[in-house]
């Protein structure tokens, strides 16, 4: 079973997509398996961290910033280079484990969204898979 999200972003952020992955499951009505969290696009990705203190994904965002920046060697013409370095190093997808209908994820962790080339209408897949 597929589920498809709209996300409208801003420039550059982490969206927490959480809840929206807990509602995928939801209406699958599986109890107990696996779900895959897959970003379609190359310049945002999918990733899981802390969700209790919104300044891990700010320093996320400010690291990542810090250690990939435009350099003029770069020569992918549409000049967001960065943005696509950004991407490959969260990631595309995540898989989380379901149990007894509900995500197993740690008690700090959320699903996100990230957003590396915004402001841009985004999409993501939720494949729940029993077993
Ligand atoms: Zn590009």
């Amino acid at each position: 079973m597929v589920f498809r999200y709209n996300l409208r972003t801003g420039s550059e952020g982490f969206y927490n997509i959480t809840s929206k992955v807990n509602s995928a499951v939801s209406e699958s009505g599986i109890k107990d398996g696996i779900c895959v969290v897959f970003c379609p696009h190359t310049t945002a990705g999918i990733t899981i961290n802390e969700n209790a203190d919104p300044d891990v994904v700010n320093d996320m965002l400010y690291a990542l910033s810090k250690t990939l920046h435009d350099r003029p060697e770069f020569r992918h013409a549409e000049g967001n280079t960065t943005a696509h370095l950004k991407a490959s190093y969260t990631g595309s997808s995540v898989t989380v484990i379901i149990e007894n209908g509900r995500l197993v994820l740690g008690t700090w962790q959320g699903i996100y969204f990230c957003e590396f080339d915004g402001p841009r209408n985004r999409n993501f897949y939720v494949k729940v898979i029993s077993g």
